[in-house]
C-alpha cells in the first residue's frame, strides 16, 4: 500500500509522513539530557534522508515524575518546537503513559515510534521502522537480538516472563518490549480497545494489518536507573495473563477434577479398611496432609477467581485511564 501523507502540500511540508516519538518518561531527569538530543537527530537524518516530514517530533509524556522532570521537559520543548510534552496527572505506569501519549500523538502524525526515555532500545532502528512504513507495514515490531548488556538475573527473569505468558495462553511477540512502530491507522484502531487494564504488548498483536519486525541490540540505559523492578515486573505479567486469557482458571477446574477423580480411590480405600477392619491410629499425618493440600488448593483457587472478579470491578467503573494536566503545544 502506497503511503498517503496526511499533511496538506499548501502548508509548505514536504508530503512525506510526519513521524511522532513518544516517550514515557518517570524520574528521567539523568537521561533525557542525553536522549531527547539523540532522538531529535534521527528525526533530522529522517528528513535529510527524505523518509519522514521534518516536522516530525517528540512526544515526551511525564508520567507523573517527582524529580523535575516535567520542568525539564518544559524547557525543551521552549527550546526546540519539535519537542511536546504531555504531563498525566500522576503517575500511572509505563503501559498507560503510553497509552496516553499515543493518543494524543495519532491525531498529529502519521506513524508513531514508542520508545524508552533511557535508549536502552538502539534509536538507530527508527529508521528502518519507518522505512518499513513507507513500504506498506502499519506496524512494526522492534525485537531485541542481543540483551548481553542487562544483568543475568533481568535476562532471565524476563525470558521467564515471556514463557510464562505463552503457557499460560496469552500471545506476545517474543523479546518485543515497547518499541514499536504504529501508523495512525493501527492507532486508530487501537483505540477502539476500551478496556481499563491495558497490556500494549497483548493487544497490538490482536489489532492485525500487516506486521513486520525489526532486530537491535539492547544497550545499557544511557543514565539514571532502572524504573521497572522486579515487583512491577511480575504485576505486568500478571496483568497480561488475566487480562488476555481465561486458561489458569481451567487449569484450577482440571486440578479440581484429577482430584475428584482421586476421591474415588481414596473412598474405597477408606471402606475397604472400614469393613476388614485394618485400623490404624487416628490418621494424623494424613489428615494433616488433606488439610494442608486442600486448604492451599482452595486457596490458590479462590485467589486466581478473586483476580478475574478485581478485573470485572475495574471494568465495569469505566474509569478514565489516564489523566492529562497539562500539554506544551496548543
Ligand atoms: N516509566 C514510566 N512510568 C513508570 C515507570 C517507568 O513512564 O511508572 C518509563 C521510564 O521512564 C522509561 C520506561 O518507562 O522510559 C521504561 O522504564 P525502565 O527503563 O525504568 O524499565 P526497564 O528498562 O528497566 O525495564
Ligand atoms: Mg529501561
Amino acid at each position: 500500500m502506497p503511503h498517503t501523507s496526511a499533511i496538506n502540500p499548501d502548508t509548505g511540508r514536504s508530503g512525506e509522513p510526519v513521524i511522532a516519538i513518544v516517550v514515557p518518561c518517570y524520574n528521567e531527569t539523568q537521561a533525557l539530557p542525553i536522549s531527547v538530543p539523540e532522538l531529535l537527530a534521527r528525526i533530522d537524518e529522517m528528513a535529510s534522508l527524505g523518509i519522514a516530514d521534518s516536522g516530525s517530533f517528540l512526544l515526551l509524556v511525564d508520567d507523573g515524575s517527582t524529580d523535575g522532570t516535567w520542568d525539564m521537559i518544559k524547557s525543551m520543548s521552549a527550546a526546540d518546537p519539535r519537542v511536546r510534552g504531555l504531563a498525566l496527572a500522576h503517575n500511572r505506569g509505563h503501559q498507560y503513559a503510553l497509552l496516553a501519549g499515543l493518543m494524543e500523538a495519532r491525531t498529529m502524525c502519521d506513524a508513531a515510534v514508542s520508545i524508552d526515555a533511557d535508549l536502552q532500545d538502539d534509536p538507530a532502528a527508527i529508521v528502518t521502522m519507518v522505512q518499513l512504513f513507507r513500504s506498506g507495514k502499519e506496524i512494526v515490531y522492534g525485537v531485541r537480538s542481543s540483551r548481553a548488556s542487562d544483568t543475568a538475573f533481568k535476562r532471565n527473569s524476563a525470558h521467564a516472563f515471556y514463557s510464562f505468558q505463552k503457557a499460560m495462553g496469552l500471545e506476545t511477540v517474543y523479546d518485543h518490549a515497547d518499541y514499536r512502530l504504529m501508523s495512525a491507522r493501527a492507532l486508530d484502531l487501537l483505540a477502539e480497545y476500551g478496556e481499563s487494564n491495558i497490556f500494549l504488548r497483548g493487544i497490538v498483536p490482536q489489532i492485525g494489518l500487516e506486521t513486520a519486525v525489526v532486530e537491535y541490540a539492547r544497550n545499557p540505559r544511557v543514565a539514571g536507573i532502572s524504573k521497572y523492578p522486579l515487583r512491577k515486573m511480575l504485576a505486568l505479567s500478571v496483568d497480561g495473563i488475566t487480562s488476555f486469557s481465561a486458561a489458569p482458571m481451567r487449569w484450577i477446574f482440571y486440578l479440581g477434577l484429577a482430584i475428584f477423580l482421586l476421591t474415588f480411590l481414596v473412598g474405597i480405600y477408606v471402606l475397604v479398611s472400614h469393613f476388614f477392619g485394618h485400623h490404624t491410629m487416628p490418621g494424623w499425618a494424613s489428615l494433616m496432609i488433606s488439610v494442608w493440600v486442600l486448604g492451599s488448593l482452595i486457596l490458590m483457587s479462590i485467589g486466581m477467581v478473586g483476580e478475574y472478579v478485581g478485573k470485572i470491578f475495574r471494568e465495569v467503573k469505566h474509569r478514565p485511564r489516564y489523566a492529562v494536566r497539562e500539554r506544551t503545544w496548543q
